[in-house]
């Protein structure tokens, strides 16, 4: 491997650039075939230390972008670049060894767990398999782990159906970070949880972050899920991304429509606030990534959608700190 020289690469954990990824698919007949894009031409990176929260309706490939950041899916073109290696050019062994420092915890800990193993064969599993320490070392390895998840070492003779969904999801976490990874993809950690539950998970993740100086790629489709966690969000639609920005401008000052929406069905807590405030209802679902609209992809939903909309694509432009693709702010505005 040689030295990183790219100042971009230095600064950064993960520096994603142009990626694409596309699937073959069957088209109907037998014989036709067609290709569904899920990601399309997208940039981002994740310093160390940050969180990135990675935000957009089911179908807008997020979960593709995050598969891939942690080797676990190949590109189709574009670069991702994580600690200074781009995994598409290492041979196997190299990657098994490289994608240590990037682990997975993933929605619904139950199907990720084996439901034969126990908890501590579950999170002394992947130190087993990169030969860490003696048997004794792994044991008691298991048990710092646990504690650092937050749970209680007593549950390491138990299998996953004797848990409750936060109980389980602790243990994935605990197993994410047997191998001391420097970035957790966070793959919608707590959808599957309780209101209670996922806040617990949550503090949680933010108090491992500051103890073990982590950087989180998160994935939700909730904006709410991310006010506590991301230093910055990037907002995707149809595989692309519409909008990115600081965690503070997103929320309080979003620009592009589609984001709008999205904040727009995160309840307030305040009934009054609740009432009278203005939104974006998102009619309809997300189009299929195998007929994206033409122009802008969102402007079947957008009610802000002007004539040209169906026609050009926006181009991205940076407006306040933000960078944002819709025509409502055109690159000359900047
Ligand atoms: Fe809406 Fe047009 Fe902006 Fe797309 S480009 S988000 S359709 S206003």
């Amino acid at each position: 491997m040689t030295a990183i020289e790219d100042p971009v690469q230095i600064a950064n954990l993960v520096v994603v650039e142009d990626l694409v990824k596309e699937f073959p698919v069957r088209a109907g007949g037998l014989f036709r075939r067609a290709t569904l894009t899920a990601v399309n031409h997208i940039s981002l990176t994740v310093a160390r230390g940050e969180t990135i929260g990675l935000v957009g309706e089911s179908g807008s490939g997020k979960s593709t972008v995050a598969n891939i950041v942690a080797g676990l899916l190949p590109r189709t073109s574009g670069k991702v670049v994580v600690n200074g290696v781009d995994f598409s050019t290492l041979r196997a062994r190299q990657l098994r060894e490289e994608r240590r420092h990037v682990q997975v915890v993933f929605q619904d800990p139950y199907t990720s767990l084996a439901p034969t193993s126990t908890v501590e064969s579950s999170v002394m599993e992947p130190l087993q398999a990169h030969n860490v320490g003696s048997k004794v070392e792994r044991r008691a390895r298991v048990d710092e782990l646990l504690i650092k998840a937050q749970l209680d070492p007593a549950y390491k003779s138990r299998f996953p159906s004797e848990m409750s969904g936060g109980q389980r999801q602790r243990v994935g976490i605990a197993r994410a970070l047997a191998l001391e990874p420097q970035l957790l993809v966070l793959d919608e950690p707590v959808s599957a949880l309780d209101v209670s539950t996922k806040a617990e998970i949550i503090n949680l993740l933010a108090d491992l972050k500051d103890d073990l100086g982590l950087s989180y790629l998160f994935i939700s489709h909730d904006l709410s899920t991310l006010r506590v966690l991301a230093d910055r969000v990037a907002v995707m639609y149809l595989g692309e991304i519409v909008e990115q920005g600081s965690s503070d401008a997103i929320y309080d000052a979003p620009k592009h429509p589609y984001t709008k929406a999205l904040l727009g069905s995160v309840p307030v807590p305040d009934p009054v606030v609740q009432r009278n405030r203005e939104r974006i209802v998102l009619e309809g679902d997300i189009p299929s990534p195998l007929a994206v609209p033409s122009g802008c992809s969102f402007h079947t939903r957008c009610p802000e959608a002007m004539p040209r909309c169906s026609v050009d694509k926006p181009e991205a432009t940076v407006v306040d700190g933000t960078t944002v693709a819709c025509h409502l702010f055109p690159p000359s505005a900047t």
